[in-house]
């Protein structure tokens, strides 16, 4: 929870390539074309080859599809592309015995192996929940001895979407429930002697995604012989940055855990999109590891590597956590009013940024202002709430009285902040918010303590600059002035920090502020100076996304090296990719595969054109029923296909019309919003 070290797996065969122990975490993709249409295939893999994607999947529904991955199978292999192939199973065993002589994994789904009826029985006997159970066995066993004698590893992958009758009866459509359909498949294989095995657990719901994953490491480590390797994925994430944002969240939450050997980017796009996504994510943990080398893992349980030495167990500490990682509760902190806008408490998280512009740049520092602030659009328009603005001087000082006059009402959302303390004095009866800046090493805190003694009209945000190694300090020291603040009775006071270590510094403040029961609000702030614009949504999204995942922070501040736009569009989608703030539509979209007989795409990007101003909605765009009836739950309404150019229209998890012709879909969504009260006009543009 307060520094980063990557788990330490069994290493699994993939092929050419082994997947967990010290093994790089692996950038993997899946074709959305059909299996059995060999050209269309073996081209698909082609370019993802070419773009560097290390394992590819394929969708496998039916037997012919099985038997035709041997064709595929041949052809890359003539053309040198010797990438590792998983076969993608959903409901058919017999696709599943046939695919597994011609893939290096086999991926199956245990919400769908072997388990046909969906939503037909919900309540289970103990009897009758143990004969499932057993037939499951039956089933599911000629598959691990199949997969056992060819050499080839299994994943066992869940997904929140499409869980068994039996289990949704026992545990409901839930992360416990999602775990344990993934144990109940590998005790099988344990108890057969196959251990080549990994899991996952998908959500299209973050949060969910997220304690899954957590929840399996700690039952999976505690139940089953080895602590196997985990592919990490948020299903249906969308396209566009919205699905690169939700993508990064899930993901690469727990990478930061130390968890995950391999990763898939799900975007309704090309497959080839995904690979740079994956790879941008990845790169801080394997570059971390060629740093440390083996010092970067811990084994959490006796693990077997690939030389077959049985490596030692290192406990994990029992820290007191900062907040519960198996199950979302936002951090209690008390509230309070910034220029009518409320902070803290139940209000949802708002936004702050930065003003790039120099201060003595009069024009172009009013005309970024305007940008940000949007003072002429709607009221629940994306802007910025807050801008910030930096003084080091007293010319800037000037300057932004100037500024300040020319904004008129709007001068209430900016803020300032300094580090110095004869500025900050000045500033705190021109602002609503000043933040002072505590560089570490440099002393403050007298001066610091006697001015915010006296009399101020504007809050004041303590941020302790860090430049150390994710340690404790910044927490120590803020906990500190806060403890001294208190006595003095001093109130409208924020807390934040900026360091490169921006999770577990916040987690180290929250579990410091937990034992001395202070609520202040806390700014979540997150700097990125990188001028790749991939490079900056994908860390901000880490590292705040993260930290508002664990229930951990009230304002998202960014200061990134995007444009003012993309920086206001960054925030909201981080606080919406957790679902803490819904300030626009969310499409759970899936990224199609060879069970897609429509244009997905198209119509993904049709309806978001169509509909993303219905503020709040969920709507699921998905290629097949598979996942349908766990995610439609999920969703608000559901455009889901049904056969060749076909769609079925649901409304949560019922199916309301069915098999509608593709070109009249996306009208008879709209009338389906409209018909349930949910629909209002986009607005005018003028
Ligand atoms: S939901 Fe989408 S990606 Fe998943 S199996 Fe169906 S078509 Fe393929």
């Amino acid at each position: 929870m307060y520094h980063y070290r990557r788990r330490l797996t069994r290493e699994v065969v993939f092929g050419n390539l082994f997947l967990g122990g010290y093994q790089p975490i692996r950038v993997e993709s899946m074709t959305n074309t059909h299996t059995s249409d060999t050209d269309a295939t073996v081209e698909q893999c082609r370019r993802l080859y070419e773009a560097g994607c290390e394992i590819i999947r394929l969708t496998v529904p039916t037997e012919k599809d099985a038997e035709n991955l041997k064709n595929i199978r041949e052809q890359l292999r003539r053309d040198k592309i010797m990438t590792p192939l998983v076969a993608d199973i959903h409901f058919s065993a017999r696709a599943a015995l046939k695919a597994v002589e011609f893939v290096e994994n086999i991926r199956i789904n245990p919400g769908n192996y072997a388990n046909k009826k969906k939503f037909s029985h919900n309540d289970y006997t103990d009897a009758e929940y143990q004969e499932e159970i057993d037939r499951v066995r039956l089933e599911f066993a000629p598959l691990v001895e199949k997969a056992r004698e060819y050499g080839v590893s299994m994943r066992i992958g869940t997904n929140h979407g499409s869980l068994s009758d039996r289990i949704v009866s026992r545990y409901g459509n839930s992360p416990e429930g999602m775990v344990e359909a993934a144990i109940e498949f590998a005790r099988i294989c344990e108890e057969m002697g196959y251990y080549e095995l990994l899991f996952s657990m998908k959500s299209s719901n973050v949060k969910v995604m997220i304690q899954a994953y957590r929840l399996l490491v700690k039952q999976a480590d505690a139940e089953l012989r080895y602590a196997y390797p985990l592919h990490l994925g948020v299903t249906e994430a969308g396209d566009g940055d919205e699905g690169r944002v939700k993508s990064a969240m899930g993901t690469g939450s727990l990478l930061e855990d130390g968890l995950g050997d391999t990763i898939r980017i799900s975007l309704t796009e090309d497959p080839v999109h995904e690979v740079p996504v994956g790879f941008a994510l990845v790169k801080k943990y394997n570059d971390f590891h060629l740093i440390n080398g083996d010092r970067g893992h811990i084994p959490l349980k006796h693990v077997v590597d690939s030389r077959n030495h049985r490596i030692k167990f290192i406990p994990t500490t029992d820290e007191e956590p900062a907040f519960n990682p198996f199950q979302y509760q936002r951090r209690v902190s008390h509230q309070m009013s910034l220029a009518g806008v409320m902070i803290g408490g139940d209000s949802v998280p708002k936004v702050e940024t930065e003003l790039h512009a120099s201060l003595s740049d009069s024009d172009a520092a009013y005309h970024e202002l305007v940008q940000r602030l949007a003072p002429q659009k709607p009221v629940d328009a994306l802007r910025s709430e807050f801008v910030s603005v930096r003084v080091e001087s007293d010319a800037d000082l000037e300057a932004l009285d100037e500024l300040l006059g020319r904004l008129g009402d709007a001068a209430r959302f900016v803020v300032a902040s300094t580090n110095d303390v004869l500025l900050f004095t000045q500033l705190l009866n021109k602002v609503t918010k000043v933040r002072c800046d505590i560089l570490e090493g440099e002393r403050f805190e007298n001066d610091l303590l006697q001015v915010l003694c006296n009399e101020r009209l504007a809050a004041v945000e303590l941020c302790f600059i860090h430049k150390g190694a994710g340690d404790s300090v910044p927490a120590e020291v803020l906990a500190h002035l806060a403890e001294k603040l208190r006595k003095q009775g001093t109130q409208r006071l924020l807390f934040s920090i900026v360091s490169d270590h921006v999770i577990y510094t916040y987690r180290r403040l929250v579990q410091v502020f937990n034992r001395r029961a202070f609520d202040y609000p806390v700014v979540v702030r997150c700097k990125g100076d990188n001028h790749e614009r991939l490079a900056n949504i994908i860390d901000s999204a880490v590292q705040a996304g993260t930290l508002f995942c664990d229930g951990i922070g009230d304002m998202i501040a960014l200061a990134t090296a995007l444009s003012a736009e993309d920086e206001i569009n960054q925030a909201f989608n981080i606080l919406q990719g957790a679902r803490i703030r819904m300030s626009k539509t969310e499409f759970i979209s899936c990224p199609g595969c060879g069970r897609t007989y429509f244009e997905l795409e198209k119509a993904a990007a049709t309806i978001k054109q169509r509909m993303s101003h219905l503020k709040g909605l969920k709507i699921g765009i998905m290629g097949c029923i598979v996942n349908g009836p766990g995610e439609m739950a999920d969703a608000d309404f559901g455009y889901v296909g049904a056969g060749k150019n076909c769609i079925s229209l649901y409304v949560g998890r019922e199916c309301v019309a069915e098999n509608i012709a593709e070109d009249e879909a996306v009208d008879r969504l709209i009338a389906l919003v409209q018909e349930h009260g949910k629909w209002v006009e986009p607005p005018t543009i003028l």
